[in-house]
């Protein structure tokens, strides 16, 4: 099977030419001008930018949260994905505490295999350590999980420093990745204590209970225990122009560290927690919690900059009768919020239409940066001959609004309700195959994504 995409602007990192897309079988088999194949179907691109399939690599589908589980699976969580032009997905093995990372990993392949529309990797979730997980570490690896995720919060799930530590030399050893999650424990439990205490149940209580200093400490804390063990870590879902300078802090003593934000950082702001109405202010529960108008401009312009080097959704999707279980205390409210849709065309609007980023900017947030930075370039990332068929075709015209209603990830609400969209995804080829057209997704097949080591 042959594609000749025709006409369009190809966008790479360095910036966007009119070039043609020769997809054949699940491969680019050739970019270049004035391409011509008989015996391709031609597909006419014109005024239309192509971007490499997005890349999410954050997101949590068929998770157990406090009891309950997340709104969307790998099925209509990938065809949402897709929907939105993004064809790869890294969700997080999330073995129990006690379990083997093996039979973790064995869990979620099972979860996601036959069942994920778009192409799939794992990072592996160490809520535990010792000898035994020292040692599949090494294992992981070897079976193309090659990125950890380490919480520094949430007693279920965070290792003590001691172990963070001791985690960080073990996957420096083994050529392995931290993602870390950067919340002080110990302080935001005080905070919790004295609101519940004082009868402060609400939503309100929920930002003001995890405020801005306890992720920087966070952060800095990290940052310093990575430079004791002379390693790259990637700090996750970066909130805060605080946690910002303690990034900055550490490059300039020469330390690699890697950023990712998430769209509701850059686009919402905690004045939604003070609503009067529960659900209105329950839904946008997550954490980090949402931050101020200077945190958001203080994001873009690090995007903008280079200083944050990729855009995930950390989707986690409930619907608000589920939302609803924190009626009388915010700390029941399950944390998350759904986005994976959504993230190509508001990064386009907010970011590229309004003059914030370019399409070189976006694709690298998007693409080539997540790419290279969770071991897949140049397989994916990049429209390159050789690299999987995956290609997003924006077009960049036309204004649309952005509802729930339209959407296919299986919750009931939107964070981004009534936001204008500047054009939208009308295109997306998986491996060669056309994936979704118009908002219709096609039947397709994810596939596993073995990873390597991070190349950025
Ligand atoms: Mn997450």
């Amino acid at each position: 099977m042959k594609t000749l995409l025709k006409g369009g602007c190809v966008v790479s990192g360095r910036g966007a030419e009119q070039l043609d897309v020769l997809l054949e079988g699940e491969k680019i088999a050739a970019v270049g001008r004035d391409l011509a194949a008989g015996d391709a179907q031609t597909v006419d691109c014109s005024a239309r930018l192509l971007f490499p399939g997005f890349i999410d690599a954050h997101t949590h589908f068929d998770l157990e949260v406090g009891g309950t589980i997340t709104a969307d699976d790998f099925a209509s969580g990938s065809r949402a994905a897709l929907r939105g032009g993004t064809t790869t997905v890294v969700d997080f093995a999330a073995p129990d505490k006690g379990e083997s990372l093996a039979r973790g990993l064995a869990r979620w392949r099972e979860k996601a295999e036959g069942n994920c529309a778009c192409d799939y990797g794992f990072h592996m979730t160490i809520d535990d350590w010792s000898d035994s997980i020292s040692r599949e570490v090494g294992e992981m690896l070897d079976q193309g999980i090659s990125t950890f995720k380490l919480y520094m919060t949430y007693p279920a799930m965070m290792l003590p420093e001691g172990d963070l530590f001791r985690a960080l030399l073990r996957l420096k050893e083994a050529g392995g990745l931290a993602g870390v999650h950067c919340e002080n424990s110990a302080v935001i439990d005080v905070l919790t204590a004295q609101a519940k205490a004082a009868g402060r149940l609400s939503p309100a209580s929920h930002p003001r209970t995890r405020p801005a200093p306890l992720e920087a400490e966070a952060v800095g804390r990290l940052l310093r225990m990575a430079q004791v063990a002379d390693v790259p870590v990637i700090v996750v879902h970066l909130s805060t122009a605080e946690a910002l300078e303690e990034v900055r802090a550490a490059r300039r003593r020469g330390q690699t560290v890697y950023v990712e934000t998430c769209p509701h950082y850059l686009l919402l702001e905690d004045s939604v927690y003070d609503h009067p109405d529960f659900l209105e202010a329950a839904k946008y529960v997550c954490a980090p919690p949402l931050r101020k108008r200077t945190d958001r401009e203080a994001l873009w312009a690090a995007l903008a900059a280079g200083e944050i080097q990729t855009v995930a959704t950390d989707h986690c999707s409930f619907t608000l009768a589920q939302k609803r279980a924190g009626r009388y205390d915010f700390t029941k409210i399950p944390g998350g919020l759904p986005g994976v849709e959504h993230r190509g065309a508001l990064l386009y609007t907010y970011g590229v239409a309004a003059g914030r980023m370019t399409e070189a900017d976006l694709c690298r947030a998007l693409c080539e940066n997540p790419a290279k930075l969770y071991g897949c370039w140049p397989r994916k990332g990049v429209l390159a001959p050789g690299s999987d068929g995956d290609v997003v075709v924006y077009n960049p015209a036309g204004e649309s609004v952005l509802t729930a209603a339209g959407q296919a990830q299986r919750t009931d609400y939107t964070p981004y309700e009534d936001f204008p969209l500047r054009g939208g995804v009308e295109r997306v080829y998986l491996r060669g195959a056309l994936a979704a057209e118009g908002g219709r997704v096609l039947e397709t097949r994810g596939v596993f994504l073995p990873r390597g080591r991070c190349v950025l």
